[in-house]
């Protein structure tokens, strides 16, 4: 019989940033290859990964606005569609070493990935190829966070798993407070009273309406993507 993990399926959040690596281009090659390999380990051991890319390597909306006269609907689509960029970047990385993967966009695009359907997605996953979800939620004035919790919630993943280039949730700004000590374990509570930033409030309530477990890991710890997806302690729980 199959071992056992923790978890059976699970969203993977990759946020821009990340993928940005220490490269001085939008997409660090060695990221992406490094997230292809960790999940093509645990999609072997059956676990169903599906994923949530995020664009702020190449577009935030929400520092563009009033700029150059833009309107924040506007640049929030703009946002969007580097979320696209970074999925068929990620998807081509994944298929190069052999793991079967599916773009999916929130607003069509249909030369170019398939439209977002909930029971195709869940298909996929079943068949054991990794979905990754483009275009966020297709709406201006949401998060590539809100789309990881939405998904998540949709497709009855059991976690949301978010890769960070920080180690987990601390006590205060490691940054600046050298003091500062990593939380192995958090409530929502304390992620909204104390307002420390681990997602924006739209994304955090709506993983604890679902009761959906959220961990903040470190992306660039070699091996943390896998140990994340079987269900291995690492960064910040945050649940309860
Ligand atoms: N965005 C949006 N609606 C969504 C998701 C994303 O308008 O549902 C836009 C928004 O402008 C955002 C950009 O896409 O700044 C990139 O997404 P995000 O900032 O969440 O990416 P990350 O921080 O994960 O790199």
């Amino acid at each position: 019989s199959k071992p056992s993990y923790k978890w059976r399926r699970v969203l993977l959040k990759v946020s821009g940033e990340a993928l940005a690596g220490d490269q001085t281009q939008n997409i660090d090659p060695k990221v992406t290859m490094a997230i292809a390999r960790d999940v093509a380990f645990v999609t072997r051991l059956g676990i169903e990964v599906a994923v949530v890319v995020g664009g702020g390597n190449i577009f935030r909306g929400s520092s563009w606005t009033g700029s150059s006269g833009l309107d924040r609907s506007s640049a929030d689509y703009i946002g969007m569609l580097a979320t696209v960029m970074n999925a068929i970047f990620l998807q081509a990385t994944m298929e190069s070493i052999g793991i079967p993967t599916r773009v999916q966009t929130a607003f069509r695009m249909s030369e170019v990935a398939e439209p977002y359907i909930r029971r195709r997605a869940v298909r996929h996953l079943e068949k054991g190829r990794v979905v990754i979800f483009a275009a966020g939620t297709g709406n201006p004035f949401f998060t590539t966070d809100t789309a990881a919790a939405l998904r998540c919630a949709e497709i009855n993943a059991e976690v949301v798993l978010k890769a960070t280039n920080v180690d987990g949730v601390y006590d205060d700004d490691p940054r600046r407070n050298p003091n500062a000590s990593l939380l192995d374990t958090l409530t929502y509570q304390d992620v909204t009273s104390r307002d420390l930033s681990v997602m924006d409030m739209t994304a955090i309530t709506l993983c604890q309406e679902n009761n959906i477990p959220v961990v903040v890991f470190n992306l660039f710890e070699p091996g943390n993507i896998s140990k994340a997806i079987m269900g291995e302690k690492v960064g910040t729980l945050i649940g309860g």
